[in-house]
């Protein structure tokens, strides 16, 4: 197992490294919530209890845009959010253009709302939402489009608890119109999760994440040839609607390719 591929497994404990860079604005704006706390702000000690990571390090590094995905969302469960890039000026600053540092294949559901629980800003995160995550012609485009022509380098599958769509794919009541569509894409997952026992709904969602990310990484002809030469990661999560926290799926973080540096 060679340094790079040691580096690519990513875990939660990655976390607790010491983050050395600084992000300005997020600092800039923590400064202004966090000004009764004994902690000298802008030390490393803050940083570190904050999990900042610098924006443009995780915009060229997906292992450090899901660090930083990660240390905003641990922000949010412990109630730290510093609510980074959301000022007017911030707006301002991106009529200029965009570099999204991570895409976020999320579940349209209303209580995953991706820029609060994951602490991030204005031109973070590009989005792609359908009810269970489901994906199409569309949803495929758009991510080839934010990889391709903005440059973001990791993809994130987020599923949730509790999902309506997945739920229904288990069910199998009439539906009418389209959604159809929605249970059909889901019910794979639905009838492996069957076979699992336990908590039919969580492995059935669980399940359906994995099979999310195994549909993009082998999407031809864009990602699955990015996904391959280590120009981009795609990993999956879970929301849990109770505690807020995201847990990273350890099936998707196994095996990633060796990350190009370079890759752009
Ligand atoms: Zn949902």
């Amino acid at each position: 197992m060679n340094t790079l591929f040691r580096y690519s497994l990513l875990t939660l404990t990655a976390l607790t490294c010491t983050l050395h860079t600084a992000d300005a604005q997020s600092t800039r704006r923590a400064k202004q919530s966090v000004q009764s706390t004994p902690v000298a702000i802008d030390s490393v000690q803050w940083r570190k209890d904050h999990y900042v990571v610098n924006r443009d390090s995780a915009y060229a590094d997906p292992r450090i845009a899901l660090r930083k995905l990660m240390g905003g969302n641990r922000r949010f469960v412990e109630d730290k959010s510093i609510r980074p890039r959301q000022s007017r000026r911030d707006l301002t600053n991106t009529e200029k253009g965009q570099k999204p540092f991570a895409v976020i294949v999320g579940c349209s559901d209303s209580r995953v709302p991706n820029e609060i629980i994951f602490d991030q800003g204005v031109g973070d995160l590009f989005i792609i939402r359908t009810a269970g995550q489901v994906m199409a012609a569309a949803s495929y485009g758009s991510v080839e489009f934010a990889t391709a022509a903005l440059g973001s380098k990791l993809i994130v599958v987020l599923g949730h608890q509790s999902c309506g769509a997945v739920d229904a794919a288990i069910k199998r009541p009439d539906v009418p119109g389209h959604i159809v569509t929605l249970v059909n894409s889901i019910k794979p997952a639905a009838q492996k999760a069957r076979a699992m026992g336990g908590n039919m709904l969580e492995n059935a969602i669980r399940q359906n994440v994995i099979e999310q990310v195994n549909e993009l990484r082998d999407l031809d002809p864009v990602l699955s040839k990015k996904y391959s030469k280590g120009e981009i990661l795609i990993v999956g999560a879970v929301y849990n609607l109770g505690t807020g926290k995201v847990e990273f799926v350890p099936e998707t973080l196994k095996g990633l390719p060796d990350f190009q540096t370079s890759a752009r």
